[in-house]
């Protein structure tokens, strides 16, 4: 079979790496020929995923196409999808995805537990809207890894609102975050990966260090499961989803956001699950049974970011002493340039007991560091 992935970051490569199983001939689409994915498939594309006429000749003659991103050219897909492409997940799925304002109205619609929200236009429009505060805006399209996600405390912070189509949504009182990776199979078998539980670095916005399986009450786990699969089958799509969920300080369940894709919640299924997530989206891409989901030990991912005040060729201190360390795992991506937040990495660290796994965790962090010789 010929695949297509559009998109060549991390979560390309790590799909690729999983595809080297099987006999199958890998695609990339993707604008910088240095992408952490360019070196790994068999033939690489130099394109823009947002452009129509770039992703319909990327996809004309292929197989199948998945996407390791959802800002991508959905119109082609749908094309793609008509001339007999198969899509993982459908172009309609990415669709309700890609935008955050559709997203939101399709849990409404589809009775998925989600924060209350109002629609917005612009920031004049914001500013009527007080009433609603605290609350949390979100730009309804080209936001990632928090850059699109504004929270509106009080009155005073009205003027950080985006003055673009958003959504502003209702704060949630937040005691843990967690995500689910549900497999849909094309045959209308699923499977569900055991939920992890994140924890954000507030300074950066990113996702800093999680534990898998998540330290949560039965009861609440068998809610933010039933809700999950009840949202995929909603979808109506054979893919692999992640769904980022909220639980508040009552113990309900709110759905945050979805994505149609390999996530970076489960990096630690390479080595903590029987069955990766990766290898979990080429088993139903190529028509395969679905995978054991189930944990061999509990773990941890901590990010490799680059450091504050580096920018320049990556240098990586630490790495020696990390991997000194019992069962623990090094991911780079093969970016070559670091810079300040820059997701370049990641570590999996297992063990039988959660205290232990904390504490290795920490030192983890701790140990290492990307640096350049060059200070920005
Ligand atoms: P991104 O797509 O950029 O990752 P998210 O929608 O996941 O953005 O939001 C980023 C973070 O902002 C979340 O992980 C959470 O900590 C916080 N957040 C988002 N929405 C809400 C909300 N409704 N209530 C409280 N915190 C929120």
């Amino acid at each position: 079979m010929k695949v297509g992935i559009l998109g060549g970051g991390q979560l390309g490569r790590m799909l690729l790496q999983a595809a080297a199983n099987y006999t199958v001939e890998t695609y990339v689409l993707e604008n910088d020929p240095e992408c952490p994915a360019a070196h790994l498939c068999h033939h690489f594309t130099k394109g823009d995923i947002t452009n129509y006429d770039a992703v319909y000749a990327f996809g004309k003659g292929l197989d199948a196409i998945t996407i390791e991103i959802e800002s991508v050219n959905v119109d082609a897909l749908e094309k793609l999808q008509e001339e007999g492409v198969t899509i993982y997940p459908s172009p309609a799925a990415i669709r309700i995805i890609k935008n955050k304002i559709v997203q939101k109205q399709f849990y409404k619609d589809n009775g998925i537990p989600s924060s209350e929200f109002i629609i917005t236009q612009n920031r004049v429009e914001i500013e009527a809207l007080s009433d609603f505060l605290p609350a949390v805006h979100k730009i309804g399209e080209g936001g990632y890894d928090g850059k699109g996600v504004q929270v509106l405390n009080s009155t005073s912070d009205l003027v950080y609102a985006f003055d673009a189509p958003s959504v502003l949504e209702k704060k949630v009182a937040i005691q843990k975050e967690i995500a689910l990776i549900v497999a849909m199979h094309t045959n209308g078998s699923a499977a569900i990966y055991p939920a992890s539980e994140m924890m954000v670095n507030p300074a950066l916005n990113l996702l800093d260090y999680q534990v898998s399986p998540a330290l949560i009450p039965e009861n609440v786990l068998w809610v933010a499961e039933a809700v999950a699969i009840k949202l995929v089958k909603a979808l109506q799509s054979p893919g692999l989803f992640a769904i980022e969920m909220f639980i508040d300080i009552n113990g309900d369940v709110w759905v945050n956001e979805t994505a149609p894709r390999v996530h970076n919640s489960g990096h630690h299924t390479i080595e903590a699950n029987h069955c990766s997530q990766y290898d979990m989206l080429w088993r139903i891409i190529l028509g395969y049974p679905l995978g054991n989901t189930a944990p061999i030990l509990p773990a941890a991912i901590i990010n490799i970011i680059g450091a504050e005040g580096h920018s320049g060729p990556a240098h990586y201190e630490g790495l020696h002493e990390v991997l000194k360390i019992d069962n623990a795992f090094v991911h780079l991506y093969g970016k070559k340039q670091t810079r300040p937040g820059r997701k370049m990495g990641h570590i999996t660290v297992m063990h039988s007991s959660y205290h232990d796994l904390t504490h290795k965790a920490n030192k983890i962090k701790n140990l290492l560091s990307v640096i350049t010789d060059t200070k920005a």
